[in-house]
């Protein structure tokens, strides 16, 4: 133990350098944050210790009671936050107060651009945690004594946010943690009872623990300026939505404001209380299958896991909140949770309310929901195929980019689809292409504008795998418009004059002199009925991969069988006309071949002999 006795000068971790140096010179215009930082640390750290004694009931044995207490000496200029929690060891100490733990920190850090202003903006969304208390202090002191050690076991943690810290043994008397804030001249404000009252009613009111306050020196016994009570178990209808906002940024780590929440109680045989948000912002580390999520998770009213995600399926995974269940036992593991029929029934009405939430917002407050799609549209589709339950409620989510759609952001859902099919449609139609602007510029759209019947534009690269899973919405089929098999009545209704049956007539030489010179390129060549300005386009049949199946599965290492694409050609056209009369075989061949390549063009597809394309349109355009 002599090693650790000595007083050590550490460095602190790159990262943290950082922060500290942008936390102590970036104009902060919110410094009063260190507080509700200090306290939701504090909180967490008697959760923490009521949570251990489950399996060690004599760590409480000291004193029972967890609480958090501040006391400030106005004149020292000194507040001192101390808690009766978990408290830390000297390793911990090092750990924790030393290093940023949360991964993705350097990344974070790598995007503040040393532009003050945005960067204090980037750093408040963060959530500065620990490191706050640098904002008011240009001295911190920690002193803290592991729950289960020994008094002479203590530590001391000291710093004044400039690069290093210094650690050594201490002794204290109770288990927790002390943290020790010396005042910069210019937090005077802070060192006032009556400002730090205010404080931790806005901000910490929600603590389920006593929050005590005290000042040195008088008399007055220290006293509760809080509610403590576990703001879950709080009836609705008393909860301010400023106190949801502040308890949502203790369980989030996040300092944005949420979206929505969702709170709810149920009793009876399954009895337990939800509370649920949806956050602004997607986590940077959203797309990452072994990020930590899930809900926060109590018996009743004891922490028992951060990151319990057997309570929401994956596609819900943005959302953040803490579930307390009065069935479940104390001891529960997140091995016991995955086997727990308790758990699958919470999940399942969880699920609904959750879905409750997000139909709610979309509906009265389209702005909100435009954010979430925005951050979280692309996690939600997964849905269709997680969850079969509730496909329909998920699919009436979605959000589409659409030829009816000026902006390229997606906004229409499935329901203002339908609303606005035409009369006598039955379908809903909807294109797959590589990007909003490869859509807009298909000539597949062609027939359906004239016709003013709206496709949804799909161009992420989900989409298609998406579709597949949805096959149908509110009895509406959905059906892909770049597929052979759409029929007449798709594409403008029957051919009741006949005369599209005169000109296929008319049309049928050309057609198997195109077939003929692009034999092996083309499965068939039909006449069209989609295009109305375009030459040529391309279609798939039914069962082929799409544009975007084909990249992820080529992504992927996968080989696909060749099949050959079916041409089609709009006789009216002014190049097809030409083609008609050309008698020489050389050119028509060259024509033929650029018609069937401009099609892969317009879908923003590449060409398998780019060079023999420029060839063949060198040879064109030198002939007079
Ligand atoms: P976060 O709370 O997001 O983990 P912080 O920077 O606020 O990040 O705190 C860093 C870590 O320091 C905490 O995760 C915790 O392990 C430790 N810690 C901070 N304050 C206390 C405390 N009062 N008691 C025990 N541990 C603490
Ligand atoms: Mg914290």
């Amino acid at each position: 133990m002599v090693a650790t006795a000595e007083r050590e000068t550490l460095g602190f971790q790159t990262e943290v350098k950082q922060l500290l140096h942008l936390m102590i010179h970036s104009l902060y215009s919110n410094r009063e944050i260190f507080l509700r930082e200090l306290i939701s640390n504090a909180s967490d750290a008697c959760d923490k210790l009521r949570f251990e004694a489950l399996s060690h009931p004599e760590l409480m044995d000291e004193t029972p009671a967890l609480a958090i207490s501040v006391e400030v000496d106005e004149k020292a200029r000194i507040i001192r936050l101390s808690d009766n929690g978990v408290g830390m060891s000297r390793q911990e100490v090092i750990d924790n107060l030393g290093t940023i733990a949360r991964s993705g920190t350097a990344q974070f850090l790598s995007q503040l651009s040393g532009d003050e202003r945005r960067d204090a903006q980037l750093i408040g969304q963060f959530g500065v945690g620990f490191y706050s208390a640098f904002i008011v202090a240009d001295r911190v002191e920690v002193t803290t004594r592991r729950a289960g050690l020994t008094a002479a076991e203590a530590v001391r943690w000291s710093s004044a946010g400039e690069g290093e810290f210094t650690i050594e043994a201490c002794e204290r008397q109770a288990r927790g943690t002390t943290v020790e804030l010396h005042l910069k001249e210019d937090a005077t404000e802070f060192a006032s009872t009556y400002r730090l009252e205010s404080l931790v009613r806005r901000y910490s009111d929600h603590i389920a623990f006593p929050v005590m306050l005290h000042e040195t020196g008088k008399e007055e016994a220290p006293r509760a300026v809080n509610t403590a009570q576990a703001l879950w178990t709080r009836p609705r209808a008393e909860i301010e939505d400023s106190e949801y906002v502040e308890f949502y940024k203790h369980i989030s780590h996040d300092a944005e404001e949420p979206l929505a929440w969702s709170h709810h109680k149920v009793e009876g045989t399954r009895e337990y209380t939800g509370l649920m948000y949806v956050p602004a912002r997607a986590p940077y580390d959203l797309w990452n299958r072994e990020a930590p999520r899930g809900l926060k998770l109590y018996v009743q009213r004891v922490f028992i896991m951060d990151d319990a995600e057997q309570f929401l399926p994956l596609y819900l995974r943005f959302i953040r909140g803490v579930i307390d269940s009065a069935e479940l036992s104390l001891n529960v593991s997140r091995e016991l949770l995955q086997r727990d029929a308790h758990v699958d029934a919470i999940r399942k009405a969880l699920t609904r309310k959750a879905l409750d939430m997000l139909e709610k917002l979309a509906e009265e407050e389209p702005e909100k929901y435009r954010t979430v799609w925005r951050e979280f549209g692309e996690v939600l589709k997964e849905g269709l195929a997680e969850d079969f339950a509730n496909r329909e409620r998920i699919a009436a989510l979605l959000r589409f980019d659409s030829t009816a759609n000026d902006e390229t952001e997606p906004r229409v859902s499935l329901a203002d689809y339908l609303g606005r099919r035409k009369e006598g449609q039955k379908h809903i139609y909807y294109l797959l292409a590589e990007s909003p602007e490869a859509a807009r510029a298909s000539p597949q759209l062609e027939m359906f504008r004239k016709q003013g019947v709206e496709v949804l534009l799909l161009t992420e690269r989900i989409d298609e795998w998406m579709i597949q899973h949805l096959r149908e919405f509110r009895e509406a089929e959905l059906k892909d418009i770049a597929r052979a098999d759409l029929d007449h009545e798709d594409l403008g209704g029957k051919d009741e004059d006949g005369l599209d049956e005169t000109r296929d007539k008319a049309c049928a030489p050309l057609l198997e002199r195109l077939k003929k010179t692009l034999a092996g390129r083309v499965q068939d060549v039909r006449v069209s009925r989609r295009l109305t300005d375009s030459p040529s386009c391309l279609l798939l049949s039914a069962d082929e991969p799409g544009i975007q199946m084909r990249r992820i599965l080529e992504a992927s290492g996968q080989k696909l069988p060749e099949t050959l694409p079916v041409l089609e050609i709009n006789p009216s056209h002014a190049l097809l006309r030409r083609l008609e009369g050309l008698e020489d075989e050389a050119r028509f061949a060259d024509l033929a071949h650029l018609l069937l390549d401009q099609a892969r063009l317009a879908e923003g597809r590449q060409l398998k002999d780019p060079g023999d394309f420029v060839q063949r349109l060198n040879r064109l355009l030198l002939q007079e």
